[in-house]
């Protein structure tokens, strides 16, 4: 492979990436990089592969060729002797942790607290004490605005609250990067404003860099540095908020934002 194997200063980084399912090829040599620190919102019409990109991420698909790197680290690959081939599912499990997903249907464990949907992960996938996970589960609940909400039930909550918790539980990993999937899509417009103002809360007090897929263009300018704009696989623009918003360079830029706001 390429020099780059070495690693990199990216923290999330795309080389010639193929996706295909089927003869349906969703990413066609697809290269991008997000810099450490930098939020970035996946924008373009349904169907343009952005969630795809999320969900090689999370090591839920699998890449038909080309390379990720995340943090440096080689994610699809791993070196055998002198050759490298397709990551093995111990690789991927370690590589998994420095990612943390939080997704539109909140997918907490119903039957568990609200504390202990926090404190479940650390304590058994990264060996915390009951203690100290309890204690960074509390901060983060706080800094989300639930902290006391700590013994209630999912079912208990609000979509928003819901979703705050997702969010506390996805940071309870201390991952390099936060991925959000439409994550205010199925809220009513007050509480997808609560969880938006956690989030650029979040932007504003950490350095974990996110890459979010949402079609709530008041998340994307509030919350992003760089918007990429998806059309059949392909980024066609990438810019900062303001100026994509205000001068969309291509005519399918255009037709999409007309066609959301
Ligand atoms: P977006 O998030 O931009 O709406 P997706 O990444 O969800 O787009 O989907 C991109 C394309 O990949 C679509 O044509 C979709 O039908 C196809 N696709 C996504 N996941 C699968 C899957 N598991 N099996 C088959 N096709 C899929």
């Amino acid at each position: 492979m390429s020099a780059s194997e070495s690693g990199t200063s990216d923290m999330i980084r795309f080389d010639r990436v193929v996706k295909r399912f089927g003869d349906n090829v969703v990413l066609d040599e697809l290269d991008f990089a997000v810099r450490p620190g930098q939020r970035v919102t996946l924008i373009g019409p349904s169907g343009s592969g952005k969630t795809t990109i999320l969900r090689l991420l999370m090591t839920l698909e699998r890449v038909n060729s080309g390379t990720i790197f995340v943090g440096g680290e080689c994610l699809t690959h791993v070196r055998r002797g002198d050759q490298l081939v397709p990551a093995d599912e111990k690789h991927l499990r370690r590589m998994r942790r420095r990612i943390g997903m939080v997704f539109q249907q909140f997918n907490l464990f119903p039957n568990m607290r609200v504390l202990r949907n926090v404190t479940e992960a650390p304590i058994h996938v990264l060996g915390r004490s009951a203690q100290d996970a309890q204690r960074q589960a509390r901060e983060l609940l706080e800094m989300v605005g639930l902290g006391d909400k700590l013994d209630a039930y999912p079912s208990e909550l609000s979509g928003g609250q819901q979703q705050r918790v997702a969010i506390a539980r996805a940071l309870a990993m201390s991952p390099d990067v936060l991925l959000l999937d439409e994550i205010t899509s199925a809220l009513d417009p007050e509480l997808a404003a609560e969880v938006l103002d956690v989030l650029r809360d979040l932007a504003r007090t950490t350095d974990i860099t996110m890459l979010c897929v949402t079609h709530a263009m008041k998340f994307a300018r509030d919350v992003s540095d760089r918007v990429l704009m998806f059309d059949r696989g392909k980024i066609i623009e990438d810019k900062p908020p303001d100026e994509l918003f205000e001068a969309p360079e291509h005519e399918r830029t255009r037709k999409f934002l007309r066609s959301i706001l």
